[in-house]
Parts: structure tokens; sequence; C-alpha cells
């Protein structure tokens, strides 16, 4: 397992569907926040990222939003209409909070992956957590 490389790649979070996940055998879902799940403009949820968490959660899967994003209550109102815990300032890389959200939610690194749209942050977290690490296509505002 290359640290150069996230595992899979896939071109957005939609993407990453129910259905994979339980296939992977993933219990927990850690995802990074801007660029990944919502454009850096985007001040409240899209329907598509609503519909998505409800699936996963539908399917077993926790998903907690772990971000380097500092504006906790921005996170948080962010957060809360789609009832998912959230993470601020995690410092990604440095893999602390990934390896602190496993212990919180009793999931083993072998069923935990982290989901995001950066190299030098989200997948190198990832490799440093020892967990398996799945990258989106940075997602741009179009301005
Ligand atoms: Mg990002």
């Amino acid at each position: 397992m290359s640290i150069f490389r996230a595992d899979r790649k896939f071109e957005r979070f939609e993407d990453v569907t129910p259905e994979l996940l339980k296939d992977e055998g993933v219990k927990l879902l850690l995802c990074d926040l801007d660029n990944t799940l919502r454009l850096h403009s985007e001040k409240e949820p899209a329907d598509e990222l609503q519909d998505w968490v409800e699936d996963c959660k539908k399917a077993g899967v926790k998903i907690v939003i772990i971000s380097n994003n500092g504006r906790k209550k921005m996170m948080r109102k962010f957060c809360k209409p789609i009832g998912v815990d959230c993470v601020w300032w995690a410092k990604k890389p440095l893999s602390k909070k990934l390896t602190a959200a496993m212990k919180t939610y009793n999931v083993s690194p072998e069923n935990s992956v982290m989901l995001g749209d950066k190299w030098s942050t989200d997948v190198l977290a990832a490799k440093a957590a020892k967990i398996r690490a799945w990258k989106v296509e940075h997602r741009k505002d179009i301005i």
C-alpha cells in the first residue's frame, strides 16, 4: 500500500454508493468537507448530500466529517441538518482525529475509510492512520 496513492478514486462522493460501502466492509466513513462533500461556497447541505447521507445511514454506515476547517460554528450549522458528527481543526495529515473517531465509534481500521479530495491532507492522514484512502475529484466553485 503506497503512501503516494489513494486506494480508490471516484469522481464525486455520490459514486461511493451504500452498496459499495457494504461490499468493501466499511462501517465508518470519515469524510473531508470542503471540496469533497460541498463546494467551499455552499452554506447549506445540498439535496444530493442529504440523500446520500440518508442512504449511507440506512446501510448502517456511520459518517463523521473530519475537516481542517476551523470555523466551528459554520461546521456545526452545516452538519446538524444532515445529522452527522463533525470534527473541526483536525490538522490532517496528522492522524490523531481519525484514530480518535475510530475509538469513539468503536470501529476497527479494517472497517474504516477516509474519503477526501486532497492528497496532502486526506490521503496522507488515512495512510498515517493505517486505513484506506479514497479520493474524490476536487470540486471547484464555478465563478
Ligand atoms: Mg477538502
